[in-house]
């Protein structure tokens, strides 16, 4: 008898511990899932405030997605000469920024991605076959292009200029040597030279300034190549190019430039490269003004690879 129900006892002790364990179990889950659920409550925060303040800085930013049209003027300068135009990337461009075989670059972002801060050289190029390197490049036949490129027994290098407006004469490029891909398009009428020259070569502006003056006169849509400017206001090729001075791969990157947190192209980018200073350049009236506190190095003739 005292067997038994010493052994129930110890039966009922057994099926409270039991019950209590399961209940101190749940209370133990009962944390590490809330903190799952906050941090997962708070990514989904962090995303959609990202995705929102990209959507934001590229409406704000011109060019703006579905609404600007704008043109520029481009050439691929080898040594010392243009290479033909590019193919037409119209179907291939996945974001509105393309060319129809004229030497003109059509920046009409059709979304986010090719809009605003997002709209940089590369995402002309790469559709219409010109795959950028960070300071080299591909032509679409295949060729690549680095420094030390051979032209004429001279070992060449790789940049690009840029010219804010095109059609001002008295307008100094800013030079590139680095990041090629991410010189922006900021400027409406700009003109891109993607140059491969010895140091010190005169690079010019692109053959289809000409052409660009065209689809500047047509209006917005940019399209008829029959509202032509006066020849005066053509700008002849070379004309107030600046000199292929020398590079200083020391040169610090602008520490003014503010990090680009949201930019979907290309993560790897993480400086947002706001205008750079050419120390040439007195002032740039169709550029705003960027403040650069950092004093240019002494031989710092050409931008340090943040376009
Ligand atoms: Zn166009």
């Amino acid at each position: 008898m005292a067997k038994a129900s010493s052994s129930k006892k110890v039966a009922r002790v057994a099926r409270a511990g039991t019950g209590k364990r399961r209940v101190r179990e749940r209370k133990n889950l009962a944390f590490p899932m809330a903190i799952f659920v906050i941090l997962v409550l708070g990514s989904l925060v962090v995303v959609v405030a990202r995705s929102a303040r990209l959507d934001a800085a590229s409406a704000s930013e011109a060019p703006a997605a579905n609404k600007d049209h704008w043109h520029a003027a481009y050439g691929v300068y080898v040594c010392d000469r243009f290479l033909p135009p590019l193919a037409d990337s119209m179907k291939a461009s996945a974001t509105g920024i393309h060319t129809h075989a004229d030497g003109l670059i059509h920046v009409e972002p059709t979304s986010p991605v090719g809009a605003g801060a997002n709209a940089r050289l590369k995402l002309f190029a790469d559709p219409a076959g010109l795959k950028f390197g960070s300071d080299s490049f591909t032509a679409p036949d295949g060729t690549a292009y680095t420094n030390g490129y051979d032209c004429n027994g001279k070992p060449a290098k790789v940049y690009v200029y840029r010219w804010a407006n095109a059609q001002d004469p008295s307008a100094t490029a800013e030079v590139f040597d680095r990041d090629l891909g991410n010189v922006r398009f900021k400027d409406n009428g700009s003109a891109y030279t993607i140059a491969v020259v010895p140091e010190g070569t005169e690079v010019p502006r692109p053959d289809s300034v000409p052409q660009l003056a065209e689809a500047l006169g047509g209006g917005a849509a940019g399209e008829s190549p029959t509202a032509g400017l006066p020849p005066n206001l053509s700008v002849p090729a070379g004309a107030e190019s600046a000199p292929a001075s020398l590079v200083d791969p020391a040169s610090p990157v602008n520490p003014a430039a503010p990090v680009n947190p949201a930019s979907p192209v290309d993560p790897a980018s993480p400086v947002d490269p706001a205008s750079p200073v050419n120390p040439a350049a007195p002032s740039q009236p169709s550029t705003p003004a960027v403040p650069d506190p950092a004093a240019p190095a002494p031989n710092a003739g050409v931008v340090p690879g943040q376009p």
